[in-house]
Parts: C-alpha cells; sequence; structure tokens
C-alpha cells in the first residue's frame, strides 16, 4: 500500500483504528494529569499565527474526551510538525503527538484529508520535496535564489521508484 493510499483508502482499516483509538485514550487518562493549560504551546505555534490551531485546546478538548469533534475538524490537518509546542512546553507535553494520532485516525477511518496535503505528499513522492524550490524577495526588493544566498542546490531522489517504495513502507510503519 503506497501512502496515497493511505490518505485515500475508501475503507476503513479496523486494526489500525482500534490501536489509535487505544493510544488516545490512553494519552487522554495520562496528559490532563499534567497539563495546566498555561498556552506556552500556543504562544509559540505558528499554526495559530496563520491559522488558528491552539494545541493548549487540543489537550482540554481530548481531557473532555470529544475525540471525534477533532478528527472531524479541518483544524487537526493545519498543524505543520514543528514540534514547538513540545519543545515550550514545561512539563515536556508533545501536542503534536495527539494530532499526528488524530490525523492518523482520520485517515483510519477512511476520512477523505485536504487536497493541498495530499498535493503536499504527492511532491515528496515525486521529487522528495514537499514544494518546489521557491526565489524570495528582499526588503530591498531584490529576488534571489538558494544559489545567490549561498545555499546548496537540492538533489532530487537519485532511484525514485525505490524512494517511493521506501517513504510507502515508512508511512504504512508508522501508522
Ligand atoms: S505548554 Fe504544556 S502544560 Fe502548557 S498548555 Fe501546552 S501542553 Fe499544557
Ligand atoms: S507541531 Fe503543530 S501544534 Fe505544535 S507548535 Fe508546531 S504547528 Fe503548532
Amino acid at each position: 500500500m503506497g501512502i496515497l493510499d493511505l490518505t485515500s483508502m475508501g475503507e476503513p482499516q479496523v486494526d489500525v483504528k482500534r490501536e489509535i483509538i487505544g493510544q488516545l485514550e490512553r494519552l487522554q487518562d495520562e496528559i490532563p494529569e499534567y497539563c495546566y493549560q498555561c498556552a506556552k504551546c500556543t504562544s509559540g505555534c505558528e499554526a495559530h499565527r496563520l491559522l488558528e490551531l491552539e494545541p493548549h485546546r487540543i489537550i482540554a478538548l481530548l481531557k473532555r474526551g470529544l475525540i471525534d469533534e477533532m478528527v472531524n475538524s479541518d483544524i487537526i490537518w493545519t498543524c505543520m510538525s514543528c514540534f514547538k509546542c513540545w519543545e515550550r512546553c514545561p512539563q515536556k507535553i508533545a501536542p503534536v503527538e495527539i494530532l499526528f494520532l488524530l490525523k492518523n485516525y482520520a485517515v483510519a477511518l477512511g476520512k477523505q484529508i485536504p487536497g493541498n496535503y495530499t498535493a503536499a505528499l504527492q511532491s515528496v513522492l515525486s521529487k522528495g520535496l514537499i514544494q518546489d524550490v521557491k526565489t524570495i524577495s528582499t526588503r530591498t526588493g531584490e529576488t534571489k535564489s538558494r544559489r545567490d544566498v549561498g545555499l546548496p542546490e537540492i538533489t532530487k531522489p537519485v532511484d525514485p521508484v525505490k524512494f517511493q517504495a521506501l517513504i510507502s513502507k515508512m508511512a504504512v510503519e508508522k501508522i
């Protein structure tokens, strides 16, 4: 099974679903003991600034058992997996791990994931990159490439078929 199958499957995966819901329920019991809703995670969250994701609220909703509500919300797909919430948390709680579980659970339930997420996965599979390399504009209006700012050229996978097989294997094992 490829990663695209994982993100567009129509058939729910019963075993995977059971495993993930078990992990979420364990976290539901454990995490609220440690999280005191200080919102340091949210204050550093890039997705909060742009897309109103609030990792501390994700913890609060988990505590209240509102897993289905989160799985049915598009907000879980806005997490950029930067791990800042984990780095900033004084209690070493990782809201990002809960978001990973919620996204995996949504896939296991056969829910359709946002199109731009699938596009990013397709790009990773075909080029090894989330998006094409872009030029940037400076404050003085100049356009700069990676080479202009002293960065090396990006290399593509040498063997695309082997690369895709490896990524798909990792995706299945991770879930
Ligand atoms: S930073 Fe940690 S303790 Fe504070 S709200 Fe976020 S998860 Fe909870
Ligand atoms: S990993 Fe996700 S939830 Fe955590 S800070 Fe980054 S974008 Fe926000």
